[in-house]
């Protein structure tokens, strides 16, 4: 009887058997790595704004690695709500936030082109998972808790002031990539099967480095790619038909074509609300990791929110 009474208990005391997950994408030099080494140091920086640049070497935190993205990496944070409409911050010490602290982890993806269908396979799914690398800082805790994680949540890392250089290229970039993450999401909901919806997977548009002058707006990173989007659709569209695709086979290259052509069908314009069509939240809020500015706690406050 003792050892069932003990199943009980502890089956009863574990609040997750996987911790769910935060993937984290976006082009390279976006700030990934940067934001990553934020969240998972954030009682260091809490003690360097604390301690105005004093000794540093009272910090004992752990730190990330700044690391060439080949592979995804992973760290385990925790979010508390101390009281109604409250969220903690991620300067706070997760470990003194107990077991009230809602865990996490945030995942980040190689933001090279060449690897970015890693990323893009792990949406696809109708209850998105994520198979943590065996190097996980967290791979010390049981593995029945790191090795499938549900995806609850995406961050598209964006950088602001790549943006506001028209001549770099760098819209077009993001918002391919953008149009490929927000494409696989609304794919999954054509793909359900019986009456079960998808897993709902709500996407922040984060838009990096406002601590720059040169950084365009979030209001501005919004409606710019929105347009890029609308150009990129109908690009494909056009693309599709001018290949012969949708004429040729009787009738399925247009059923191809709707499925490429991201949100409601009918627009010229594209805006982020259409997403909702096909339960895809996107929302667009502007921060900065490094320097002065409106730095990284609305990113905090909304992954604490969906978790
Ligand atoms: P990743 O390729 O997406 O992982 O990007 P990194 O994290 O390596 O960042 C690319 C560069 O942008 C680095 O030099 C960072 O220091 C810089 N960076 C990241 N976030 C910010 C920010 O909020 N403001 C500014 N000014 N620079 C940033």
């Amino acid at each position: 009887l003792i050892p069932i009474l003990l199943h009980f208990i502890f089956s009863a005391t574990t609040p997750y058997t996987t911790l769910p997950s935060v993937l984290l994408v976006g082009p390279s030099s976006a700030g990934k790595t940067a934001l990553m080494t934020l969240f998972e140091r954030g009682p260091l920086y809490h003690n360097q704004q604390q301690q105005q640049g004093n000794n540093k070497s009272t910090v004992n935190s752990p730190v990330a690695q700044t690391h060439t993205s080949q592979v995804s990496s992973a760290v385990e944070l925790a979010v508390s709500s101390p009281g109604p409409n409250q969220l903690s911050s991620y300067r706070d010490d997760l470990d003194a936030q107990g077991a009230t602290a809602k865990r996490f982890l945030l995942v980040d993806t190689p933001g090279h082109p060449k690897l970015r269908s890693q990323a893009l396979s792990r949406l696809a799914a109708t209850t998105p998972t994520i198979t943590l690398p065996s190097t996980s800082p967290s791979s010390s805790s049981s593995s029945s808790e790191i090795n499938k994680s549900k995806l609850k949540a995406v961050i598209f890392l964006v950088d602001a002031a790549a943006l506001a250089d028209s001549d770099s290229g760098a819209l077009a970039a993001t918002a391919e990539y953008l149009y490929d993450v927000l494409l696989t999401l609304q794919k999954r909901f054509h793909r359900r099967t019986g009456s079960r919806a998808p897993a709902s997977v709500p996407v922040l548009v984060a838009a990096n480095k406002l601590d720059l002058f040169t950084a365009l707006p979030a209001a501005l990173v919004k409606s710019n790619l929105e347009a890029e989007l609308a150009r990129i659709r109908k690009a494909r569209s056009k693309g599709l038909l001018d290949s012969g695709v949708a004429g040729d086979d009787e009738g399925a290259g247009g059923v191809d074509e709707m499925e490429n052509w991201l949100g409601g069908v009918g627009n010229e314009k594209f805006s982020f609300k259409e997403m909702m069509e096909f339960d895809v939240e996107v929302e667009v809020i502007g921060g900065n990791v490094i320097g002065d500015g409106p730095g990284a706690d609305k990113w905090w406050k909304w992954i604490g929110e969906r978790i």
